[in-house]
């Protein structure tokens, strides 16, 4: 198999498009005549400084961050993030409402919990969670609101941003940044990891408030106070230096296809494919409720494990890669991140369509 003929569905790290990978082949031995990779790069030098900055500002452009936030490039992935929201902005002996619609606001949650007190402010697991659930119980003393955008395993992800009523809002869109315009400003504060939409595995990208820094617990380690990572600009240490670099090239792509905007038609369209199908098919059965579904992560399943296995099975064997679900929820899981070309869901649709005409009873 080679590159010319596999789309690869993985929910991350996920597929780069072609441009990218090929403009940093290009560069990677010797960036911009310099006789050095920016592996090789020391992160103090003014070279890279200009590469940080540029991918800070494209990244500030892309999502039109206003100037009262920061944007910070940081290591540790989504997970360590888990644990610096709590310690930063839920206040010495203070508490915060969490969301928890899949695995990684439930560990987001009880890493909370490790912190202060944590308030469920609505729970999906009930239904498997197949749905946003549609109330909050928001408390009155809570320092924030915490959710995340799109369930990268249960493949269901929050149609608009939930009115809090002014609380603070925090969140996790590790799986759905740069899919569509979000209006940064009704946030508090919004973190991904790279390794979906953004850049390799390697890169967190915490877009914050500037006023809600400073209000670290006393135990907060220095590498995860917002406060001094903003006033060192991201480089109390070393900073994911080739990802940071990696994002600026991601950012141009984005920008070359018509941005965010754009790209929000066409996830639409490319999730559409495969909505399609498994709205006309008597074979398969998808996990998301109709109002709740991902446009990122598409979960199905076809009744039988046997069935599913065949299925991923065939799929590889046709180039259509990473089909295979998460083990906490099984069956199949298709992700359609920015990078993946509306070719390879229509390629995964039609498989879809000859697998159905071939297995169903
Ligand atoms: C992948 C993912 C995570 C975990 O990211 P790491 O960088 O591996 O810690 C957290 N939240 C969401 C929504 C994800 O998709």
């Amino acid at each position: 198999m080679s590159r010319e003929n596999v789309y690869n569905f993985s929910a991350g790290p996920s597929m780069m498009p072609e441009s990218v990978l090929e403009k940093a082949k290009r560069e990677i031995s010797d960036y911009n005549g310099s006789g050095m990779s920016v592996m090789e790069m020391s992160h103090r030098s003014k070279l890279f400084d200009e590469i940080f900055q540029a991918s800070k500002a494209k990244l500030k452009s892309a999502l039109n961050v206003p100037d009262n936030y920061e944007v910070l490039f940081l290591q540790g992935g989504a997970t360590l993030q888990f644990a610096a929201i709590p310690l930063n902005l839920m206040g010495q002996g203070g508490s915060a409402d969490y969301a928890v619609t899949g695995n990684f606001s439930s560990l987001a949650a009880k890493e909370a919990q490790k912190y202060g007190r944590v308030n469920i402010a609505c729970d999906s697991s009930d239904k498997g969670h197949s749905c946003i659930p549609e109330a909050l119980r928001l408390s009155a003393d809570s320092s924030y609101f915490y959710y995340c955008a799109n369930n990268t395993i249960y493949g269901t992800e929050w149609q608009s941003v939930p009115d809090t009523a002014g609380k603070t809002i925090v969140c996790d869109m590790s799986s759905d940044i740069l899919s569509k315009p979000v209006d940064v400003s009704k946030f508090g504060l919004i973190y991904a990891g790279a390794q979906k939409n953004m850049a390799p595995a390697g890169l967190t990208v915490v877009i914050i408030d500037k006023s809600l820094a400073g209000r670290q617990a006393d135990i907060c380690p220095s590498v995860m106070s917002y406060d001094t990572l903003i006033k060192k600009d991201s480089m109390l240490n070393t900073p994911p230096c080739w990802c940071i670099y990696m994002l600026g090239l991601m950012l141009d792509w984005l920008e070359s296809i018509g941005g965010v905007d754009e790209m929000e038609k066409i996830k639409k369209q490319r999730a559409g494919l495969i909505y399609d199908v498994l709205d006309n098919s008597r074979l398969y059965l998808p996990h998301a409720r109709r109002d709740s579904r991902s446009d990122m992560n598409i979960t199905f399943r076809t009744g039988s494990d046997e069935l599913d296995a065949a299925f991923v099975e065939g799929a590889s064997r046709r180039g259509l890669l990473n089909l295979k679900g998460h083990r906490l929820t099984g069956g199949i899981r298709a992700s359609l991140y920015n990078a993946m070309p509306m070719q390879g869901a229509q390629a995964l649709a039609e498989y879809m369509k000859q697998f159905e005409v071939e297995h169903h009873v």
